[in-house]
């Protein structure tokens, strides 16, 4: 039988395996990335983005489109049957800053986001192979060899140096790896969502400037919300323990209608059901996420409560980690440590952010009279890094204690450049390169190295920015600081020489 080649093989075009195909196409890695499903992802389900997030978009190419056709979540609309109560902010919102330009998080449903990631991927001239199934998979010290199954019964082998699964929670790939998936079942209440079409004479009472909430209603949570982009709502209701989710799973328009109109009592009509799911909010995460060349990323790796809406920007964000540092062992001879970079980088912020979902989930279910909880600055997820890891090193001495650190998120910053045109940081870093930024107006030889691009900021003649403001100085301080592609910062030092140290954790 003939065996097809990839250098890496990704399982599932969620998310989380997008953004590693639009990292390894805009590098040129060769992949393949296959999805079971005719067509992606059909339901609004994680509609939450972080501002974290919006910063990875920046970098890959994809914000201008995201923005365009995304929103900020909307004020809650608190309700007691057909009784407006009171009108509230769901999430604390913030004014940009230098360092966070996209302070806000936004809303748009997973389908839309996870088209214009295939939008993204083949204008980088990659695609996803719909229709196609990994079936099986053995590997050996040299790679991976997999069986996919195509929707018409053929059966195909692909020999790749790796295997990532980002196919999700209930992964082919970690079952057959045999992986512990262990954590917390948070509670035994089932949680119906739907996107649905809504009409009838309240119909205009739920309106789309508003997420509208029965924190009390009988039965349990009810919320209605507009999607952006699209003539549909999304229906959420909590069960009692009690009943089983089967049941919710089959249900009919005119069993959510007579569900609407209990919880709301409303004169509402259920007139379409375009896509219907069930959950049980629980936390659960392998132990580890590399295992030899099989890489777990995502919720194959991790599950999330959606309180808080974590699951999906950690999951990409497990992807934006992966993508460099995969090339850098295909293309630059890296260290095969550095892959165990991404496990212990990832484990460690997975196993945070769980805790942190979790308690969100808990204070919801406190409820009170809102029902949900105000989201805060903690779930935005700009304040995770990786100061622990064995990739960053911090080599300055007598450094204020608030001061950026190595592993921190390096912040963005305005400067001018020349001929006087603002240029931000996030401009500088925009690609798949690292980034030396120099704030020192002392003469230095760069580093030769391509793929490490020299930004200095100062008043000196050679500068290539002027801190016009002081935002880099305020953001930074002063010294060399080697930032990562994914936007954290590898090296804080203040002798440029040590960066021929640090390339050796990441090249040959
Ligand atoms: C109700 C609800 C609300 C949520 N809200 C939010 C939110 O607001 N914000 C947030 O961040 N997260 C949210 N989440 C979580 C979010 O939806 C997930 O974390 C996210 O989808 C994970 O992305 P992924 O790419 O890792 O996996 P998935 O999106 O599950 O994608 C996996 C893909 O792999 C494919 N696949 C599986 N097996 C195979 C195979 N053997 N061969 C080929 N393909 C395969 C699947 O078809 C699927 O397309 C929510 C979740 C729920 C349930």
């Amino acid at each position: 039988m003939h065996t097809a080649h990839a250098e890496v093989l990704i399982v599932g075009s969620g998310p989380t395996g997008l953004v590693l195909a639009i990292d390894l196409a805009r590098r040129g890695i060769p992949h393949r990335l296959v999805e079971r499903s005719e067509r992606g992802f059909p339901g609004s389900r994680g509609t939450g983005i972080q501002p974290r997030t919006l910063e990875v978009f920046d970098d890959l190419g994809l914000l201008p489109a995201f923005m365009a056709e995304s929103r900020l979540i909307p004020k809650a609309q608190a309700w007691e049957g057909p009784e407006r109560v009171r009108v509230w902010d769901f999430v604390e919102s913030a004014d940009a800053s230098p360092g966070v330009p996209y302070p806000d998080p936004r809303m748009l449903p997973q389908w839309r986001t996870v088209e214009l990631l295939v939008e993204r991927l083949e204008e980088l001239g990659g695609h996803v192979d719909f229709r196609t199934e990994l079936t099986d998979f053995a590997q050996d010290p040299d790679g991976v060899t997999a069986t996919l199954r195509h929707a018409d019964g053929t059966v195909e082998t692909v020999r790749a140096g790796w295997l990532v699964a980002a196919d999700g929670g209930r992964s082919t790939v970690r079952k057959a790896l045999g992986v512990p998936f262990t954590g917390e079942e948070l509670t035994a209440q089932p949680v119906l969502i739907a996107d649905v079409l809504l009409a009838g004479d309240d119909r205009a009472e739920i309106d789309s400037d508003h997420w509208h909430m029965w924190p009390r209603a009988e039965g349990g949570l009810f919320t209605l919300r507009s999607l952006e982009g699209s003539d549909a709502l999304q229906l959420m209701a909590a069960f009692d323990a009690t009943v089983e989710p089967d049941r919710l799973r089959d249900v009919s328009a005119e069993d959510l209608t007579r569900l609407v109109a209990t919880r709301t009592g409303m004169r509402l009509t259920v007139t379409e059901v375009r896509w219907v799911s069930d959950f049980r909010a629980r936390t659960a995460m392998a132990e580890r996420f590399r295992h030899g060349r099989v890489i777990l990323a995502g919720d194959a790796a991790h599950v999330h409560p959606p309180n808080g809406g974590q699951g999906l920007n950690t999951s990409l964000q497990d992807g934006y980690n992966l993508g460099w540092k995969l090339a850098a062992v295909l293309r630059r001879g890296a260290p095969d440590a550095l892959l165990d970079s991404y496990d212990a980088e990832r484990t460690r912020v997975a196993a945070g952010v769980l805790g942190l979902a979790a308690s969100v989930h808990r204070a919801d279910r406190a409820g009170g009279r809102d029902g949900l909880q105000r989201r805060g600055k903690e779930t935005h997820q700009l304040t995770l890094g990786y100061r622990d890891s064995a990739l960053s090193r911090d080599l300055r001495h007598d450094v204020p204690e608030d001061a950026l650190r190595a592993g921190d998120r390096a912040p963005d910053a305005t400067c001018m450049d020349a001929s006087g045109s603002p240029v931000r940081f996030f401009d500088v870093f925009r690609g798949p390169h690292f980034t030396l930024l120099a704030l020192t107006d002392e003469e230095f030889t760069a580093p030769a190295e391509d793929w490490i691009r020299t930004c200095r900021v100062g008043g000196g003649a050679s500068a290539d920015l002027r801190d016009a403001h002081g935002h880099a100085k305020s953001g930074y301080g002063s010294g060399f600081f080697l930032v990562r592609p994914d936007g954290y910062v590898a090296l804080a030092t203040d002798d440029v020489a040590d960066v021929a140290e640090y390339v050796k954790l990441v090249a040959a």
